[in-house]
């Protein structure tokens, strides 16, 4: 089947967003949902593409002095460099970082993650009686929207009816101003992963796997399905890559399909995501690890993927 990227400028309820990044899989459990919701975190906290000039008056570590004649007789006018040991007023940076507004769309209606994964002390979605357009609930600062806070329960619908659906979430959310909306998209490569891409202008994609064989033969259609849709795919993130033991690394799934992928697909970042027990203990409480453990490895491991989207 002929596909075209058919995306158009603006759907109104996205107008305002920035970027919006696509992070999808082929499989289910290889831990998609784990790199959208740990990445849209970090990438909040890193805000590094905002920033503001502020102005700040400092007083200048040497300062120009003229000697006077009286005080000491016979020397020069010339004025001559003094330290100022003063402590400088620099109170403020120059560059004010701030963070970057991001959201998430779980777009998988069968097996919705983000209810689970956060915990938004709203967890339905409201819908403005006005606009007739759906506001994202929040946690820690990051707009969520799932099908799972839709109240719903679990879905039982044939594929048409899920496009249609995905279709009438993302054209009635109103996104307001976001720097990034990440879409935690469903497994796979079918008719729904294409109505995401047709309705919604994808800035990039990240494609999440692990090192099997078997993952490459799949991850290589989502690839390839990108590549048609005039998607890039920045980055290829091989999760549960290895564990390690008193400082040695063991893979128990073998090596080598993030790599193949991003040589054969000229997917230009590759990182390889340990199996981290407190990645999922996180994930399964309702508080991602980059938000319990900013300062932890794994914390900056996703900050380098955020800084490649
Ligand atoms: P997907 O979205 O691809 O279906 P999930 O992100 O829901 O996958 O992950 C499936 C399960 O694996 C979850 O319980 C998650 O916490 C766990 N998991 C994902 N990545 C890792 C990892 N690197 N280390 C340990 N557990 C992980």
């Amino acid at each position: 089947q002929e596909v075209t990227n058919d995306a158009p400028d603006t759907v109104e309820g996205l107008r305002n967003v920035r970027h919006i990044i696509a992070v999808s899989s082929c499989k289910g459990g290889v831990g998609k949902s784990t790199t959208s919701v740990n990445l849209a975190y970090k990438l909040k906290e890193m805000g590094a593409r905002r920033v503001l000039l502020t102005l700040v008056p400092i007083r200048p570590r040497w300062r120009c002095e003229r000697r006077s004649l009286r005080t000491f007789p016979g020397a020069s006018l010339r004025p001559s460099l003094a330290f100022d040991p003063r402590p400088r007023r620099l109170s403020t940076p120059l560059l004010t970082p701030f963070n970057s507004r991001v959201g998430i769309f779980d777009a998988d209606v069968y097996g919705p993650s983000l209810p689970t994964m956060t915990s938004p002390e709203i967890a339905v979605l409201q819908m403005n009686k006005e606009t007739g357009t759906i506001t994202p609930t929040e946690y820690e600062g990051v707009g969520v929207v799932s099908f799972g806070f839709a109240g719903q329960g679990s879905a039982i619908m044939r594929g048409p009816m899920v496009s249609g659906l995905i279709n009438q979430m993302l054209t009635t959310t109103d996104w307001g101003e976001l720097d990034y909306l990440i879409i935690d998209m469903p497994p796979g490569t079918g008719d729904v992963q294409l109505t995401i891409c047709q309705v919604v202008p994808i800035t990039a994609a990240v494609v999440v796997t692990t090192p099997q064989k078997l993952a490459f033969i799949d991850v290589e259609k989502g690839v390839r399905m990108f590549s048609k849709l005039r998607v890039p795919c920045v980055a290829v993130v091989e999760n549960m890559s290895y564990f390690e033991v008193d400082g040695v690394r063991h893979k128990p799934f073998g090596e080598g399909s993030g790599q193949r992928i991003c040589d054969e697909y000229g997917v230009p970042n590759l990182f390889q995501m340990p199996i981290v027990p407190e990645l999922s203990a996180c994930g399964d409480s309702g508080k991602p690890l980059v938000l319990a453990d900013p300062a932890g490895e794994v914390s900056g491991a996703y900050g380098a993927v955020a800084a490649k989207v």
